[in-house]
């Protein structure tokens, strides 16, 4: 990718301009979230400077003015994931409650001691605890995908998984922790073949590949919006219309109502019944306009720097003895994850820190990954669309003199 290119993204983000220890920041903490472009920090300020009202409500001008930028903001997220209507865009405060929701609304209503819910031994706990929270709820039973050494999912047992008993299917589009790009498609097809339906954990993928749920065919896609250089306490739950027609609603309160009385209440309609109490009006705001920044870049250029950054960064990291990467699924981005023997990723994050470099250590939320791998945690460096050579030189000389450090 241009050079010239990047360095003109990075002016857009004025958190990568500051300094720590005397050194300019190096964030490659972009899975845990990402940085804001200006123009997304001020389309929330402006909000609330000139247009805040409530939404749906008021006959008052301003009302009207914030109910039109709330809803225009559902209009970009539709288009950004080509979904068919403005009304499958749910907004919820991110992935997580994206998940419950459906747990709760789609799964309590319908599933029945012995039913099957399919995940993956690389979910985020976000994709586990609420399907387990279900089970306990209704004896319906979890199903595991298992992992392979490269970081890539059974298909063959996930096959042999799905059967009569099979109620649902929630699958990570990419691991956060790995970088794996999962072949959901087939995945879908499949689960389709015997009338299951889908959902997608979309956030790890949403800012680093082209999402089209038609395409995909997918059931629901859960995402978060500051993974996506959008603000934090804003996601996106993408469901079929007739799908969530069907449900009921997850949470009671204003705005998912049509009437109330204490004999009967009767729920609004989609995408409202989803959207008890008053939304993150703000957040959506800056959401729809960080959906604004990332088409006027380009999925495509994207896509095209961050395999340019993987590429380069893994051939530097592959020569570093004792340094095992985990996980190299033939489809991949944006992720690193390594352990170094005798190296506690922990004191690694710690020195990389004091050189300004930010980077997770842990267990990134997938525990049973961990376990898989048979580590307690790992150094995970993820990459964003600001992110370049230079910064990846820094890093893998830091990561040498760590290790002369810490022999
Ligand atoms: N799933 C995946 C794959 C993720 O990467 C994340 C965030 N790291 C989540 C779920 C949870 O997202 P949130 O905390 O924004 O709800």
């Amino acid at each position: 990718t241009n050079h010239l290119l990047v360095q003109h993204w990075r002016k857009d983000f004025p958190i990568l301009h500051t300094s720590l220890y005397g050194k300019p920041l190096v964030y490659f903490d972009n899975a845990a979230t990402t940085q804001k472009p200006s123009i997304v920090i001020e389309a929330e300020n402006h909000y609330y400077r000139h247009t805040n009202a409530n939404v749906h409500r008021g006959i008052h001008t301003l009302s009207q003015q914030a109910t039109e930028v709330f809803e225009s903001a559902r209009g970009k997220l539709r288009q950004l994931i080509n979904a068919r209507h403005d009304h499958e865009i749910i907004f919820v405060r991110g992935t997580t409650e994206a998940i419950n929701l459906v747990a709760q609304s789609y799964g309590r209503s319908r599933f029945k001691a012995g039913d099957e819910i399919i995940i993956s031994a690389m979910e985020h706990h976000s994709n586990i605890v609420p399907w387990q929270m279900l089970c306990q709820q209704t004896g319906a039973i979890l199903r595991v995908v298992p992992v392979s050494d490269a970081g890539e999912l059974d298909i063959n047992v996930y096959q042999s998984l799905l059967n009569k008993k099979t109620k649902l299917v929630a699958i990570s589009h990419v691991s956060n922790t790995l970088g794996s790009i999962n072949p959901v498609k087939t995945i879908i097809n499949y689960a389709h073949a015997k009338h299951v339906p889908v959902l997608l954990d979309g956030a790890q993928a949403i800012a680093h590949l082209p999402v089209d749920v038609q395409d995909l065919d997918c059931d629901f896609y859960a995402f978060s919006g500051h993974k996506l250089y959008g603000p934090t306490g804003i996601g996106v739950l993408y469901g079929k219309a007739d799908l969530l027609d069907e449900m009921p609603p997850y949470q009671g309160g204003g705005d998912m109502i049509s009437s109330v009385s204490f004999e009967a209440t009767t729920y609004n309609k989609l995408p409202y019944k989803f959207e008890a109490g008053t939304p993150n009006i703000a957040g959506a705001v800056g959401l729809g306009t960080a959906v604004d920044y990332l088409s006027a870049i380009g999925l495509d250029a994207i896509v095209k720097h961050e395999d340019s950054l993987l590429n380069y960064a893994s051939e530097l990291m592959t020569n570093i003895p004792e340094l095992r990467i985990i996980g190299n699924a033939r489809h991949k981005t944006g992720i690193i994850s390594y352990v170094m023997a005798g190296v506690h990723p922990h004191d690694i994050g710690t020195f990389l820190d004091r050189q300004a470099i930010a980077v997770r250590t842990g267990h990134h939320c997938t525990m049973p990954l961990m376990e898989r791998f048979g580590v307690p945690a790992t150094v995970r460096i993820s990459f964003a669309l600001y992110n370049t050579k230079n910064e990846i030189d820094k890093l893998v000389s830091a990561i040498y003199q760590a290790r002369e450090l810490f022999k």
